[in-house]
């Protein structure tokens, strides 16, 4: 596995640094708490695994065969906590383990019965995941070997299983990790985001079997609570319009290179200018059709194992493999068409 140089995090940091200043009291104390567990984990995060038991003993499984294991840190910081559900049995009335264990399920689902991946590392990996993480923690991660979920605050943010795709997105980080070097910063940093962005969203949309018009293209939808003036925590289709509050700020991904945000803060933009890679992904696959899974999808997972995928790839070579990738497939017709379209139609090649 490779190593990660930064710990891959639902909520970019910007996000709660909005929180930690313009909230209220209550909010601010927590958005500073759950940000001060952010960089605690940072540091951590290559101790984490070596002490996890459940890592030790889970084995891999034969493929087409999922295992899961949630646990529940009971509001501590103690990894992976204590088993609540292994794989098989039956709910347990804690509306965050159970959905942590479909969604997982769900993940695995695509993968498999779509990519003919076996799990997370295509070699049966079990999914392992902690819920009631902290004490209204406000994040979600995946820390290199396990899914971490937080309670949330109540206030502007619900549980944070509350969303399948947040769940494939993590869990897509570590597919990510196990096919690429692709380094956490500037545009490779920001594909990275973005593929974990679309596989999450192929989960949500192959569970929910919605066609590419039926689909809502956002990231997160329950996330935030009702009293947040926000639909999502990302819009595929249209980025930079999912949230504009008070409390949060206002969504900050452009939808083209134009309006690309040069930042030294959040890696570089890991999590804003995945907004342009992101659009590019909807309009393929809504020109292609049909569902996003079948040929968009397997265009994107096939450009994501793809050995031309360099660790500093940008933009504009991940456009150029993608493109590739859809003549390897389709031969030059309107899939090829459609993917080179979409890349233009965000300024990322001419
Ligand atoms: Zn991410």
């Amino acid at each position: 596995m490779h190593a990660r140089n930064c710990l891959a995090c639902v909520l970019p940091p910007y996000l709660l640094d909005h929180l930690a200043k313009h909230g209220h009291a209550r909010l601010r104390t927590l958005a500073q708490n759950s940000l001060a567990l952010d960089n605690q984990l940072r540091l951590r995060r290559t101790a984490i695994g070596r002490a996890s038991t459940t890592l030790a003993t889970a084995r891999n499984t034969p493929p087409g065969q999922i295992s899961r294991h949630v646990h529940t840190a009971e509001s501590g910081s103690q990894l992976p906590g204590r088993l609540i559900r292994a794989e098989g049995q039956a709910t347990t009335g804690d509306v965050a383990a159970d959905e942590a264990y479909a969604y997982l399920g769900a993940t695995y689902e695509l993968f498999w019965e779509v990519f003919q991946r076996h799990s997370i590392d295509g070699a049966g990996l079990p999914l392992i995941g902690t819920v009631h993480y902290g004490q209204n923690y406000e994040n979600a991660f995946w820390n290199g070997e396990q899914m971490v979920f937080g309670d949330g605050d109540g206030e502007i943010f619900n549980r944070f299983t509350i969303a399948i795709d947040i769940v494939g997105h993590e869990l897509a980080h570590g597919v990510i990790e196990h096919e690429t070097s692709l380094a956490y910063k500037g545009q490779s940093g920001a594909l990275n985001e973005s593929l974990a962005d679309v596989f999450g969203t192929l989960v949500k949309q192959y569970h929910a079997k919605h066609s590419v018009e039926q689909a809502d293209w956002l990231i997160g939808v329950g996330l935030f609570t009702d009293e947040v003036k926000a639909t999502a925590l990302r819009s595929m289709k249209a980025p930079g319009s999912a949230y504009d509050d008070p409390a949060l700020g206002k969504d900050p991904q452009p939808g083209h290179m134009r309006d690309y945000v040069d930042t030294t803060e959040d890696n570089g933009g890991v999590h804003i200018n995945s907004g342009i890679p992101n659009r590019a992904f909807y309009l393929a696959a809504t020109a292609i059709g049909g569902y996003a899974w079948e040929k968009s999808g397997r265009i994107w997972y096939e450009a994501l194992c793809d050995e031309g995928l360099w660790d500093t790839a940008d933009f504009s070579q991940f456009a150029a493999l993608t493109v590739d990738v859809a003549e390897r497939l389709y031969g030059v017709g309107v899939e090829q068409q459609s993917v080179r379209q979409a890349w233009v139609d965000v300024g990322v090649i001419a």
